[in-house]
C-alpha cells in the first residue's frame, strides 16, 4: 500500500484548478467532472464566445483573443498565461484544437502544469500515422495491408508499392485528421494526380507533406476500441463502438457495442490495444480505430485524447470517462481491473450539427427556440440555450444526443422519441435528416458499412 502511494506521489501531478483548453459541449462537460471531482475551474473564452454559459459556471473566465481559433484556442502561449493568471495547475485540452499537439503537451509540463493526456512522446509517435502503424505492427496489432513508412518521391517505386498493395488504394497523410487529407485511388492512371494533390493538401492543411499509401477497403465498418491507463502499468479496454454511419470520413451517429461482432472476435483485438498500451507507456485515454471488414480488423489509427463520442461507452460501461482521465492525470491509480469491465444494454450519440439537412453548409445565427428531450436513458451534452448564438468560426457541433437502452432496438426507438422532442429554431440543423435516417431499415437491422451513409443520401436527394 505505502509503495503504491509514494508511487502515485511521484509520477502524479497534484492539482486542485483546471483551465479548460476548449469550448462549446465539451467545455461544459470537462467542468461538471471536475466540479465532481471537487476541483476548481478555468474557462478560456475567444472575443466570439465571450457569452458562453460555461463561462458562468466557470471558477474564473479569461478571454483569451480574438475570434480566430489560431490566435485563440490555439495560441498556446495566450492559454499558458491564462493558466499563470488563474493559477490553474493543470490543463484539459478536450478534443480538436491542442489535443493532439505534442508541443503543447510539452510545453504545459514544461511551465511546471500537468497535460491532462499522454506524454508528448505518445503523442507524437501516435499522432502520426505511419509511425503509429509501425508500433502497433510491433505490437501484435493487424494494420491495414501497406508498408509502414512514408511514400517516396519516385514515381516508378510509388507505382511498384500500389501494385504490390492491389488496387484500389488510399493515400493519407501522416499528420491527417478530422477526415481530411485522403484520396481514394481505384486504378494506376490516376495515381500520381492523386499523390500530387493530398500532398499539397497535406503541407497546406498539416504542415507535413509525409504521405503513406495503405489497401482501401471496400465494404469496412468502423470500430473502435476505448482504453484507459494510468502512470503504474495497468490499462484496461473499456468495449467497443460502430462509428460507421460517416459523411465524408466524419462521424454522425456512433453506437456502443457494435452490432453482430461476438465476444470472441472482439476480445484478443481489446487485449491486443492494452497490450500496445503498455508498450508504449501509454497514460490516460485513448481509442484505437480499426476498420472491421469480412470478420478480420485492421488498424487504422489511435487518436490520444477523449472523443466526441465518448457518452455511449460511458453509458453503457458505467465507468465516467472525463473523470478517469483526469485521475489518470493526478496520478491515482486506475481503480478498475479488466475484470470489473462490462458492457450493459446499447447507447447511440447524434451530433446536431448547425448545418442544413440538405446541403450541410453552417448555419449560423441566433437560436430562437430550444428544447431538449428528458426521460429515462437520454442524456444531452450541449453548451447551447434559447438566445445562444451560434458562431460562424468553429465546428458546427452544437450537441450530442445520446441514450441508453437494454437492447439495440429499443435504443433507437428511445433515439427516435428522443429526436422527435428536439426543437432547434432561429438556425438549420441536422435534426431531420436524423430524423429519417432512425427511421431506416437497414440502419436498423444493423452492421452497415462506412459507406451506407452517402450511399442512403444519393438515393433520398434522387428521390
Ligand atoms: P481521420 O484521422 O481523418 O479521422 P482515419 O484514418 O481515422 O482519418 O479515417 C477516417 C475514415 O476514413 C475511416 O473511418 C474510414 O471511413 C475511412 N478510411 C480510412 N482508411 C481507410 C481505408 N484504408 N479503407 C477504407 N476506408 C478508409
Amino acid at each position: 500500500m505505502l509503495e503504491t502511494s509514494e508511487h502515485s506521489a511521484a509520477a502524479g501531478h497534484r492539482f486542485d484548478t483546471v483551465l479548460i483548453a476548449n469550448r462549446g459541449e465539451i467545455a461544459v462537460r470537462i467542468q461538471r467532472a471536475c466540479r465532481e471531482l471537487g476541483l476548481k475551474t478555468v474557462a478560456i473564452c475567444s472575443e466570439a464566445d465571450r457569452e458562453a454559459p460555461y463561462g458562468k459556471t466557470a471558477d474564473s473566465f479569461l478571454c483569451i483573443g480574438p475570434s480566430t481559433a489560431a490566435k485563440s484556442y490555439l495560441n498556446q502561449d495566450a492559454i499558458l498565461l491564462a493558466a499563470r493568471l488563474a493559477g490553474a495547475g493543470a490543463i484539459h485540452p478536450g478534443y480538436g484544437f491542442l489535443s493532439e499537439n505534442a508541443a503543447f503537451a510539452d510545453a504545459v509540463e514544461k511551465a511546471g502544469l500537468t497535460f491532462i493526456g499522454p506524454t508528448a512522446s505518445s503523442i507524437a509517435t501516435m499522432g502520426d500515422k505511419i509511425s503509429a502503424k509501425r508500433a502497433m505492427k510491433m505490437a501484435g496489432v493487424p494494420c491495414v495491408p501497406g508498408p509502414d513508412t512514408a511514400l517516396p518521391d519516385e514515381p516508378a517505386t510509388i507505382e511498384r508499392i500500389a501494385l504490390e498493395i492491389g488496387y484500389p488504394v488510399i493515400i493519407k497523410a501522416a499528420g491527417g485528421g478530422g477526415g481530411r487529407g485522403m484520396r481514394v485511388v481505384p486504378k494506376a492512371d490516376l495515381l500520381h494526380e492523386a499523390i500530387a494533390l493530398t500532398r499539397e493538401e497535406a503541407r497546406k492543411a498539416f504542415g507535413s507533406p509525409s504521405l503513406y499509401m495503405e489497401k482501401f477497403l471496400e465494404h469496412p465498418r468502423h470500430i473502435e476500441i476505448q482504453v484507459i491507463c494510468d502512470d503504474h502499468g495497468n490499462a484496461v479496454w473499456l468495449g467497443h463502438r460502430d462509428c460507421s454511419m460517416q459523411r465524408r470520413h466524419q462521424k454522425v451517429v456512433e453506437e456502443a457495442p457494435a452490432a453482430g461482432i461476438a465476444p470472441d472476435i472482439i476480445q484478443p483485438v481489446g487485449l491486443a490495444c492494452v497490450q500496445a498500451c503498455l508498450q508504449i507507456g501509454y497514460r490516460g485515454v485513448g481509442t484505437f480505430e480499426f476498420l472491421y471488414e469480412d470478420g478480420a480488423f485492421y488498424f487504422i489509427e489511435m487518436n490520444t485524447r477523449l472523443q466526441v463520442e465518448h457518452p455511449v461507452t460511458e453509458l453503457t460501461s458505467g465507468v465516467d470517462i472525463v473523470q478517469a482521465q483526469i485521475r489518470a492525470a493526478q496520478g491515482h491509480v486506475l481503480d478498475l481491473t479488466q475484470g470489473d469491465v462490462t458492457c450493459e444494454g446499447h447507447a447511440f450519440e447524434c451530433r446536431i450539427n448547425a448545418e442544413d439537412p440538405e446541403t450541410f453548409l453552417p448555419s449560423a445565427g441566433v437560436v430562437t427556440h430550444l428544447a431538449l428531450p428528458a426521460g429515462p436513458g437520454i442524456r444531452v451534452d450541449t453548451h447551447i440555450h434559447a438566445g445562444y448564438k451560434v458562431s460562424p468560426y468553429y465546428d458546427s457541433l452544437i450537441a450530442k444526443l445520446i441514450v441508453h437502452a437494454p437492447t439495440r432496438a429499443e435504443a433507437m426507438a428511445r433515439m427516435r422519441e428522443a429526436l422527435a422532442g428536439t426543437e432547434v429554431e432561429g438556425i438549420s440543423t441536422n435534426i431531420p435528416f436524423l430524423r429519417a435516417l432512425f427511421k431506416d431499415g437497414a440502419f436498423a437491422q444493423g452492421e452497415t458499412d462506412i459507406h451506407y451513409l452517402e450511399q442512403w443520401l444519393k438515393l433520398r436527394r434522387a428521390a
